[in-house]
């Protein structure tokens, strides 16, 4: 194992350590997703920017096949009640550097402000203060909507057994992983 470091005389690493390097295995990319599969441990490096870091951040990510939004035809319901059902959970630890924790967080507060001041502009409606205040509310819930899905941290855009495809990483960091083969 000591021909995998340049410097026999440094502190070994552990065997995660190696599990965790630029050839870490059970993790590729294939275009703007990061392929994984359920026992995948992520290198410790940032999804976004690829910085080193210690930190990640314990996410369940939900999967739903998207044929049953087909049902969507039939009843909105019906879809909601089949994607409860059927939908696939992954827990994942991804990794995240101090710097976009800090913008995932900001993303999340201006996400309740919209949140806040759609409320407020409904309100001003139903209260008949200003009549055009519904209007501003569902235009600032379109942009609630563009700007919260623009700004998702990771989901998974595919799941064919046993490989989950995430999306939301960035490129530094899907240019760091080897190519998914199959
Ligand atoms: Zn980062």
């Amino acid at each position: 194992m000591s021909d995998n470091f340049d410097n026999p005389y440094q502190t070994p690493k552990s065997a995660v350590d190696v599990k965790l390097s630029n050839n870490a295995s059970n993790i590729w990319r294939k275009k703007s997703a990061v392929v994984v599969t359920r026992e995948t441990i992520w290198p410790k490096r940032c999804i976004k920017c690829n910085e080193p870091t210690e930190n990640s951040l314990n996410r369940t990510l939900a999967y739903v096949n998207p044929w049953i939004y087909l049902s969507i035809l039939i009843s909105v319901l019906i879809t909601v009640i089949l994607a409860l059902i059927f939908q696939k959970k992954f827990k994942m630890e991804l990794p995240l550097c101090d710097r976009h924790a800090a913008y995932r967080k900001r993303v999340i507060l201006i996400n309740w402000l919209l949140f806040l001041g759609m409320i407020g502009c409904f309100w001003l409606t139903f209260a008949n203060i200003y009549e055009f205040g519904a209007l501003i509310g569902l235009a600032i819930l379109l942009v609630m909507l563009i700007f919260g899905f623009s700004n998702r941290l990771a989901y998974v855009g595919r799941y064919k057994d046993p490989y989950i495809h995430v999306r939301g990483a960035k490129k530094a960091f899907l240019d760091s992983l080897d190519e998914f083969e199959q």
